[in-house]
């Protein structure tokens, strides 16, 4: 199984960090330090490895302490995320956003899958995607290549160019095209030769065919069992060639996993899908957090984490609203107020459930506060300097002249943001002092999650 080795170890140096109730620096250094070796081990770039390390470092000791979680489970979460990024953060699927036929050209060494990932590609873009598609062998070299070619698509019920003897890779490719045209496939799926290793004449080879078939997608196939190879391999053809991803294949019989977590970050190039055997469905595809997790196995903690940090924001909110209730409410909780609103998304679904809230609604209309208007809100209030946010009495012509131009706007916009404010702060003060925490600003206080 991928990443058993390093999944293994990472579980080992973690489930003991996680129940300690607390971690000196001590404790973290040494469990980094282990990280590091497993990730060594697992044939992890050693830059990689590097930069991963102090990420994770520098990170752990810039973490809030969140309560009900232990120091642990926060490092926990720290180096998921860490690896997420290593991995790429998204999902990159195949792209098909072109006009068709949409070419896609499969690149890669002789064994390294090519010809069983075109076929399995192919599967999965006629049976799961709907598209018409027509496969090419582009290899000449090799005669069984051809053939091996049309026995699978017959398997899986796709189409391949017929075989023309004596054509050039080029003219075959350009054949391809022509008849993906005539007959209305959506893609054309060209396998290409491979040499043993990387020559000069390969290179040459794939840079013609790329001219004559102007592919959507590059795809080089290259195999994980061979580690950091394969992701110098990715190097070598994304400077020769230009790649746009890369399939990793054989990663069903590969513990390490070294080159799936440093291919993304020494290549800058996607790990768009993974080979996982020889069957025609056994291709993955490669998504950056559901691969973190296989290695991390600690899905439970990082979402305890994430729930935990969700209550944070709701403690913060809390602090604004007593803020407010005691008259205090000044351009800091503002813009404070501003995000945590654009973060569930926007005033206008929260104010129109409570039934109270009619006239402030209004109000805010009136301010003209949908999404667009609180972000560029927020821009105006980080120009200022903390002294301004805190005291906005003191904003002047000329004051309000550089925070204009610091964000980006006029004037006019500063005054009535200032407006608003002073409005929104009046507001607050009068129900809050009314109510005291129940009634209507205790109501959207806690619609607000507050
Ligand atoms: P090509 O020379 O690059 O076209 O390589 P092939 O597609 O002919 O594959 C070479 C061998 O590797 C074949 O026996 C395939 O069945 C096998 N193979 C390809 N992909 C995978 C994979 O993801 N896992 C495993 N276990 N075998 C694979």
């Amino acid at each position: 199984r991928m990443f058993e080795g390093l999944s293994e170890k990472l579980s080992g140096i973690f489930d003991a960090l996680t129940r300690r109730g607390s971690l000196s620096e001590e404790d973290v250094n040494v469990a980094l330090r282990e990280v590091r070796r497993a990730l060594l081990e697992a044939d992890v770039a050693l830059d990689v490895v590097r930069s991963f390390v102090d990420k994770v470092r520098s990170r752990a000791v810039g973490a809030n302490v969140i309560k009900s979680v232990t120091p642990g489970q926060m490092v926990v979460k720290i180096v998921n995320d860490v690896l997420i990024e290593t991995l790429g953060a998204e999902a990159e699927p195949i792209n098909l956003d072109a006009a068709p036929p949409v070419a896609i050209m499969v690149i890669g060494l002789q064994g390294a899958g090519k010809t069983t990932t075109t076929a399995k590609i192919a599967k999965r873009l006629s049976e799961r995607m709907k598209r018409k598609v027509l496969m090419a062998s582009l290899d000449v070299k090799r005669p069984a290549a051809q053939e091996q070619l049309a026995v699978l698509g017959r398997q899986i019920g796709v189409e391949t160019l017929p075989v023309i003897a004596g054509q050039t890779p080029v003219q075959i490719a350009v054949r391809a095209e022509q008849a993906a045209r005539l007959q209305g496939f959506d893609v054309v799926l060209l396998d290409t030769a491979g040499r043993t290793h990387i020559d000069e004449a390969l290179m040459q080879e794939m840079a013609e065919i790329k001219a004559a078939s102007k592919p959507h997608e590059i795809l080089l196939v290259a195999d994980s069992l061979t580690g950091q190879d394969a992701v110098n391999l990715a190097k070598s053809f994304d400077g020769r060639v230009g790649i746009t991803g890369i399939v990793l294949t054989r990663v069903d019989g590969d513990g390490r996993g070294g080159a799936a977590l440093s291919m993304r970050a020494v290549t800058g190039k996607p790990i768009k899908l993974l080979g996982a055997g020889e069957k025609m469905d056994a291709l993955e595809d490669f998504h950056p957090s559901r691969i973190a997790n296989r290695i991390l196995g600690m899905g439970d903690i990082v979402s305890l984490v994430e729930k935990a940090a969700e209550s944070i924001d709701a403690e913060k909110a809390q602090r604004i609203a007593d803020r407010m209730r005691k008259g205090k409410f000044d351009l800091e909780d503002l813009s404070e107020q501003l995000a945590q609103v654009e973060k569930i998304g926007g005033l206008g679904g929260i104010m129109g459930m409570l039934p109270g809230m009619a006239k402030i609604k209004d109000q805010l209309a009136a301010a003209n506060l949908d999404d667009r208007i609180i972000k560029r809100q927020r821009a105006i209030i980080s120009s200022m300097t903390r002294q301004e946010r805190r005291n906005p009495d003191i904003l002047k012509a000329s004051r309000k002249k550089r925070i204009a131009s610091g964000s980006g706007v006029k004037v006019e916009d500063v005054n009535k943001l200032l407006k608003q404010h002073r409005q929104m702060a009046d507001m607050m003060k009068s129900l809050g002092g009314a109510k005291r925490g129940g009634g209507a600003l205790g109501k959207m206080a806690s619609m607000f999650g507050m």
